[in-house]
């Protein structure tokens, strides 16, 4: 059975990793919606790829016009929004992670630009859109729990996530909004591309390898399955939580 025939989704960051990893589960159950991010390429590649009912709309998430459009198109297009996936973030274009004594002021309002205020206004952004009853879901990390060298900011912009789901939850409870939080472990996408230069790039998804317990990183599609689950009725009494899908990343010391 489809678990989502007939549900409009928004996923922003939907054209890589992740975030296409879960608009092809929402597609495999029956979603459809729109797919979003700055580059108008990979979009269009990433809507060619899902051969579905998404479409593409491009837009910046640190910019309120830009995620104005997509809702309004989106709405426009489809008459209700049903799910979203706040999944853009990660990586500041041109602004290494990098410790306190080499991270500038302008580059910790980036980070917490793209990674929490982002996550935050999406949201109220999409509010006059989405249906009574909808599912939001805010992709947060494993880095919420787990320290690691020159990540503290990105750590905390994920960590306080947790609590946004948790606060918006009881915010949005009068239109039975849920809002819950998804953490990725260690997932193979092209964001390790911009982390680490190309002649360590296997070196670095070797070591998460052997550091996750259960012995491989995690693909998008390991992501997209929770979500569809959470996107789903099948997990209307989870509300205002963390579901972690890091491979027991977050179990060991
Ligand atoms: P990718 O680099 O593959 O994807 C990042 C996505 O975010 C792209 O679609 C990108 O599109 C979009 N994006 C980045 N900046 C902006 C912006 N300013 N406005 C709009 N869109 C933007 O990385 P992942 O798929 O790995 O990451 C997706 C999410 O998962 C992130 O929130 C990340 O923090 C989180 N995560 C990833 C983990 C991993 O191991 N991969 C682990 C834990 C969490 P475009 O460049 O076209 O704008």
């Amino acid at each position: 059975m489809s678990k989502l025939k007939n549900k409009v989704a928004v996923i922003t960051g939907g054209n890589s990793g992740i975030g296409f990893g879960i608009a092809e589960a929402f597609k495999n159950e029956g979603a459809s919606g729109t797919i979003t991010g700055r580059n108008e390429v990979t979009l269009n590649n990433a809507v060619a790829a899902l051969k579905s009912d998404f479409i593409g709309i491009a837009g910046d998430v640190t910019k309120s016009e830009d995620l104005e459009n997509v809702f309004k198109k989106t709405f426009d297009k489809f008459g209700k929004i049903d799910v979203l996936v706040v999944n853009a973030g990660g990586v500041v274009d041109g602004v290494p992670m990098a410790d306190i004594e080499n991270i500038t002021e302008e580059g910790y309002d980036r980070y917490m630009d793209l990674n929490l205020k982002s996550s935050y206004f999406t949201v109220k952004k999409a509010l006059p859109y989405l249906n009574d009853g909808a599912s939001i879901i805010l992709i947060g990390s494993s880095a919420a729990h787990r320290a690691a060298p020159g990540m503290a900011i990105y750590s905390a912009a994920k960590a306080a996530i947790i609590s946004l789901a948790k606060g918006l939850s009881l915010d949005l409870l009068p239109r039975k909004i849920r809002v819950n939080t998804l953490s990725p472990g260690s997932i193979d996408t092209p964001v390790f591309g911009k982390l680490v230069p190309e002649e360590h790039l296997d070196a670095v998804k070797q070591m998460w390898i052997d550091i996750t317990p259960v012995g491989r990183q995690g693909l998008p599609s390991d992501i997209g399955n929770v979500a569809v689950f959470l996107a789903s009725d099948d997990s209307s009494f989870i509300v205002g939580t963390e579901i972690l899908s890091d491979g027991g990343l977050t179990n060991i010391s």
